[in-house]
């Protein structure tokens, strides 16, 4: 393997990067793999080779197991003029994450840590979530034959229960302080040599970093002015960021885009120590959105998002709950299903055309992080609009439908 060493976010004391280690054993803030500066794009058919394949020379692998994939990456990103056209900005595409093997961007993340479980020789995996990366590490743990450990909430709803379920892990309900979770499974699985694929693990935040280079690709290496991410424990954010800054130093991009941290207004604790000029985060107490999948507290990566937001003049913004509500509708208008907090760049991005912050001759993408199916419950907050005939009406009502 190649030499490479895990480095703290913050007080840069390095790790080697055979163990199983995400976050700093002297002041407490997550690892990360040194930035990639001399690299280039593995160009081959799309069809035939899996996104690490592609994107090999900007992760720490000696060799790709081709079959640990299940396809994810290689999204779409979708133009919308209509929208574009409404919201008065040039163009407006959604990099449409729902089209992943298990409909969320965590698997990109997922293969990257499964590459990794298997390359330091560990083969028992698991996770501490109760939506999109409980599924994902479900499914790629069943994929990679390894033996998989999810930790979710007592509380947790059946309906969430069952997707993680099929793919036969060991689901284990854990009651006590859910908050503390990520941080107890990181200290037992590092003695019991079980790797936790948490939200922000070194080779989570680097599978991330393909949101951004398939960005530049699929915009002929063009930079869009805004990317807007939702963002819950930081780990995306990091890695979106982490893959602008590695494609500026290898040349194949002129400059990053300016990222905006997306939040939900019922728990943004990012924006919060942003918008008040703070150095770090702190604990949201009573925290409430529609916007599940984005509703972290404590983000055990908001310092390290905080520090990259600042250090490239980005910005963060928290949007109402009816705001995610109204934008997961008109994102349905252009065919785009997400989950509310995959509408949260949308909301964002009205909010920040409404305050004059994006001005009219901006290129955005908005990252639609997980699919609108995976929480039904969620829909219950939406309006839903029927028409009721019969047969012998059926021809009037098609005739005039709004009559
Ligand atoms: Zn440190």
């Amino acid at each position: 393997m190649i030499q490479h060493s895990l480095l703290c976010t913050s007080c840069r004391r390095e790790y080697p990067f055979g163990e199983i280690r995400p976050r700093c054993q002297q002041c407490g803030e997550p690892l990360e793999l040194q930035k990639v500066s001399h690299a280039t794009i593995n160009v081959a058919d799309s069809l035939t080779q899996t996104m690490l394949e592609r994107y090999s020379a900007f992760f720490p692998f000696a060799s790709i197991d081709p079959l640990l994939s299940l396809g994810e990456g290689f999204t779409p990103l979708s133009e919308s003029p209509r929208l574009s056209s409404d919201l008065g900005v040039r163009r407006l595409l959604f990099k449409n994450e729902t089209l992943n093997p298990t409909w969320s961007f965590k698997d990109r993340g997922t293969i990257a840590g499964i590459q990794h479980a298997a390359a330091i020789g560990c083969s028992r995996i698991g996770t501490v979530s109760t939506g999109n990366m409980a599924v994902s590490v479900a499914a790629y743990g069943a994929r990679a034959g390894m033996e998989t450990f999810v930790l979710v909430s007592d509380s947790i709803p059946e309906e969430k229960i069952s997707p993680i379920a099929i793919h036969q892990p060991h689901l284990i309900r854990v009651n006590g302080d859910y908050g503390n979770l990520y941080f107890e499974s990181v200290r037992i699985g590092t003695d019991l040599g079980i790797y936790f694929l948490n939200s922000d693990v070194p080779l989570r935040v680097e599978g991330s970093k393909t949101i951004a280079f398939e960005i530049c690709e699929q915009l002929q290496l063009q930079v869009p002015d805004y990317v807007i991410v939702p963002t819950s424990a930081g780990g995306n954010l990091r890695g979106i960021i982490k893959g602008f800054e590695e494609f500026v130093l290898c040349g194949l991009i002129p400059r990053m885009p300016t990222i905006v941290c997306a939040q939900a207004s019922g728990c943004a604790p990012i924006f919060n120590a942003w918008s008040t000029g703070k150095d770090s985060i702190e604990r949201v107490q009573a925290p409430h959105t529609i916007a599940h999948a984005i509703e972290n507290p404590f983000p055990p990566s908001g310092n390290q998002a905080l520090r990259k937001i600042r250090e490239h003049d980005g910005l963060c913004i928290a949007v109402s709950d009816d705001a995610i509500l109204q934008a997961q509708r008109t994102m349905a208008r252009e065919g785009i299903f997400g989950q509310p907090a995959a509408a949260v760049p949308l909301a964002a991005l009205r909010q920040l055309r409404k305050e004059g912050t994006v001005t009219e001759d901006a290129t955005v993408v908005c990252v639609v992080t997980g699919c609108g199916l995976k929480y039904t419950a969620a829909l219950r907050e939406q309006p839903i609009s029927t028409t009721h005939c019969t047969l012998e009406q059926l021809p009037s009502v098609l005739a005039s439908p709004r009559a």
